[in-house]
């Protein structure tokens, strides 16, 4: 920990492990708040990303890291220092956009050697650090060429290599990959792991692609509404989510809206609104009690259908509605008697195929669901 002075000459404690850290940050636009009040901490090294929906406060978030914006209250650090008032330029942060920004009528070389420039390095020293961020990014042999004579995953190395050249604390990026086609994007996930993995910088990386930020990311924001919802591994994230929407946005759920009918600290018992009784373990930060409105998540992956009623103790009976054969896994929908939709997906090891319409059940452990406070 170590003292810093905020703009109003408070001393508080800064947390110097901590490379990025938001506190009760509020930025209002036009009377709107597009951040509603978050707090952040991202370490030293890490690979840490901002997910949510669009229009949740992810870009408004990294901006007001970078310096584009400054918050209406609240105080960002970097490094432990309050950067308020600080311009981008003199943040130790640079930003890779989505779009690359970089300029048409300079060479790659020109434009990685663009910010060394302005802040007047040394001739030798620009041909040094330019020609090892643009080996850093395998885009040396294309030093010479216009950003218009590359492909958009080569300009984004570029782009990757202006913020590389000037030694960042704090790499962010907003959306990086996000212009890319598919293919090319999962090419560029792996060389952004290995380069983030190479440099042990801090990266801060905007994303609405769950799917990236799970396989890239040490650790996740998860925003909602200007707020962020939950922060954690992605498999915290996964395993554990905090809330409905946590549970929702990040891969595919059911979930069941009911009210909470009896717990006690081994089993909740929880009424749908459509009558149905599901039992589920209490995940460790239970904290409802009889009468509370809880949401229960159950994985499509973790439920079972059978032909036969099985031994579990989240039992029911439906009818098939649709199956999808997808190789390896099968997707089923079930109408369930009480009128609920669950979703499915299992291995493909039940050798016939269910009839649409057929009766079936489907079950699921209590410890396999979660039960979340809305
Ligand atoms: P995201 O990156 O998650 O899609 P943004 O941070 O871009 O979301 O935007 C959050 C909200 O703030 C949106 O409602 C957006 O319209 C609003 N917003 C963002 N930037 C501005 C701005 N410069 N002026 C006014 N409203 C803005």
């Amino acid at each position: 920990m170590a003292q810093t002075f905020t703009q109003n000459q408070a001393i508080v404690e800064v947390d110097t492990q901590n490379d990025v850290e938001l506190r009760n940050v509020v930025k209002i636009y036009n009377g709107e708040a597009a951040v509603r009040g978050i707090d952040l901490n991202v370490r030293q090294g890490e690979f840490f990303s901002i997910l949510g929906p669009s229009g949740c406060g992810k870009t408004t978030t990294l901006r007001l890291i970078a310096g584009f914006e400054e918050p209406t209250t609240g105080e960002v650090f970097i490094r432990g220092r309050d950067v308020s008032g600080v311009p981008p330029y003199r943040r130790p942060v640079n930003t890779v956009f989505q779009s690359y920004a970089l300029f048409g009528h300079m060479t790659v070389w020109d434009n990685v050697a663009f910010g060394l420039r302005l802040k007047k390095t040394s001739k030798a020293e620009i041909q040094a650090r330019v020609s090892e961020a643009l080996q850093l990014v395998k885009m040396e042999s294309f030093a010479r060429r216009s950003p218009s004579q590359l492909s958009g995953g080569q300009q984004q190395r570029v782009a990757l290599a202006r913020a590389l050249v000037n030694r960042p604390t704090v790499v962010l990026l907003d959306e990086p990959l996000g212009a890319l086609d598919l293919k090319l994007r999962k090419e560029m996930q792996v060389e952004l792991s290995n380069l983030h993995k190479e440099l042990g910088v801090t990266f801060v990386m905007v994303t609405h692609d769950q799917e990236e930020a799970l396989s890239l990311s040490d650790r996740i924001a998860v925003m909602n509404a200007g707020l962020v919802e939950q922060v954690g591994s992605p498999s915290e994230i996964y395993e554990y989510p905090r809330s409905p929407f946590v549970a929702d946005f990040i891969g595919d759920t059911n979930l069941f809206h009911g009210y909470v009918e009896a717990t006690d600290p081994s089993l909740i018992k929880m009424v749908t609104e459509e009558g149905s009784s599901i039992l589920v373990k209490p995940g460790d930060g239970w904290h409802g009690s009889v009468g509370n409105a809880v949401v229960v998540s159950i994985r499509p992956e973790k439920v079972h259908v059978s032909l036969e009623s099985p031994n579990a103790d989240n039992v029911f009976e439906g009818r098939l509605k649709h199956s999808m054969y997808l190789g390896t896994h099968v997707h089923y929908v079930v109408k369930l008697v009480s009128g609920e939709t669950v979703t499915v997906s299992q291995p493909n090891r039940l050798g016939t195929a269910i009839a649409t319409d057929e009766p079936i059940f489907v079950s699921w452990s209590s410890a396999d669901c979660l039960a979340l406070i809305n």
